[in-house]
C-alpha cells in the first residue's frame, strides 16, 4: 500500500495513518473520499499518509482544521476535468 502525500485527493475513505517528520509520533485520522489529504501545521508537506483500514463515507465525519493538521488548499494543483 502506497503513502499519501498532502494536497493529493482522497480515493479511499478510512482510516489513515499519519506519518510526520521526527517532531511527532505517529496517529491516525479518518478521511472521507473526495477530500484532499491535510498539511501539518508544523512539519507541512513532509507528513505521509497510510490507509489503514477502509471505512463507508457515512462513517467518517468531515475533515476539519485541528490542533495538528489544517487543510493546505495553497499546495493542491489543479486538476482538469
Ligand atoms: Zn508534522
Amino acid at each position: 500500500m502506497g503513502k499519501f502525500v498532502p494536497g493529493e485527493h482522497v480515493k479511499q475513505s478510512g482510516i489513515y495513518r499519519v506519518h510526520h517528520d521526527s517532531h511527532r509520533l505517529m496517529h491516525e485520522l479518518s478521511l472521507r473520499a473526495g477530500e484532499t489529504f491535510p498539511c501539518c501545521k508544523q512539519c507541512h508537506q513532509q507528513v505521509r499518509f497510510e490507509l489503514i483500514r477502509t471505512l463507508r463515507d457515512d462513517a467518517i465525519l468531515p475533515f476539519t482544521s485541528g490542533s495538528i493538521l489544517e487543510e493546505c488548499w495553497g499546495l493542491v494543483k489543479s486538476h482538469a476535468r
